[in-house]
């Protein structure tokens, strides 16, 4: 017979930030809880893939059962010529808050850890910055926590875009696509997600190329 108590131990412990024994605690605490909130719980589970879907260009998920592309990609208003990148659904919401990109996004999907771990959505991002540049995209913000995990992500990136942005010597210099991170006012060590609003602000303002 299987262990109940175990086996969502083990699940919870697969979420990010949660250790065996925490992971322990919210087993033990839904055993005090009326069964019919964990009920409700499981549920909300269930329906989160019914009710959310991943936008097929910024791969951010979002509320919605029919559009293929989110509100942010879709509305026509937003700038068109610059393109952000961030790590997770979360710095995307914070940058949102901040309240002063008009722009584009760009969802990478975790980042490269310097023993080699970690992946991003390398094909995607490329398949995005190709179509987005027939729409005139110009410049691609870094947005990346300010972090040795989110620099050698940054490095990675940028090799990858390398290919767009040809030597200013070429000549091409003129369609140059554009590379800049966030500026000062991130402290280093600090992650995107949890930088309030007017930090976020400031440090698109200063934003240098990268
Ligand atoms: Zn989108």
């Amino acid at each position: 017979m299987s262990n109940s108590i175990d086996d969502l131990s083990t699940a919870f412990a697969r979420l990010p930030g949660i250790g065996p024994r925490q992971a322990k605690r919210f087993v033990y605490y839904l055993l005090a809880t009326p069964a019919a909130e964990r009920a409700k719980l499981a549920e909300l589970i269930k329906e989160l893939g019914n009710n959310v879907r991943q936008c097929s260009e910024c791969l951010r998920y979002f509320n919605g059962t029919r559009a293929e592309i989110c509100n942010y990609c879709s509305d026509v208003s937003r700038e068109s010529a610059q393109l952000m990148i961030v790590e997770k659904d979360q710095d995307l919401a914070a940058v949102e808050r901040a309240g002063s990109y008009r722009g584009r996004y760009f969802v990478l999907g975790g980042v490269l850890t310097l023993t080699g771990k970690g992946a991003i959505r390398e094909k995607e991002l490329l398949k995005i910055v190709e179509k987005r540049l027939k729409n005139g995209l110009k410049e691609i913000v870094l947005a990346l926590s300010a972090t040795s995990e989110g620099e050698h992500t940054a490095d990675r990136v940028r090799e990858l875009l390398a290919p767009y942005r040809p030597p200013e010597r070429s000549g091409r210099a003129g369609d140059r696509l554009k590379l800049s991170t966030l500026g000062r006012g991130l402290a280093t060590g600090s992650e995107l997600e949890y930088s309030d609003a007017e930090t976020l602000r400031e440090a698109l303002a200063n934003r240098k190329d990268a």
